[in-house]
């Protein structure tokens, strides 16, 4: 968590078939370089309410996807998912996320260690 109540993490994590690939689609991968150009961070924040894009990482061969944000609300990425177009191409779940560091906070209290 960030400190802000407002503010989360969350995980997109997409899965797309060989075919979809926007490295194997030619159509795809316009719409992908395509809203690549609308998404200002400005936009991020007043559309979508993402606060930051903390990491975008794929797996080429796996056909696979990892984004993790800072942002206000599931139901909003799920928005921006569907306009980015990801979920166009990509099975899509949006997961709320905590640190390593909340984990160990969270452990220690249900566990009663100090
Ligand atoms: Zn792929």
């Amino acid at each position: 968590m960030t400190g802000n109540n407002n503010i989360n993490l969350y995980g997109i994590y997409g899965e797309h078939r060989v075919e979809s690939c926007p490295l194997n689609n030619l159509n795809i991968a316009q719409q992908i370089l395509k809203s690549v150009k609308g998404f200002a961070p400005e936009k991020l924040l007043e559309t979508y309410g993402i606060h930051r894009v903390v990491g975008q990482y794929h797996s080429a061969l796996e056909h696979t996807l990892t984004w993790i944000l800072e942002a206000e609300d599931a139901h909003l990425i799920q928005q921006f998912c569907i306009d980015a177009p990801l979920s166009k191409f990509n099975q899509i779940k949006i997961v709320p996320l905590i640190t390593f560091e909340d984990v160990a906070t969270n452990i220690k209290r249900i566990h009663s260690i100090n």
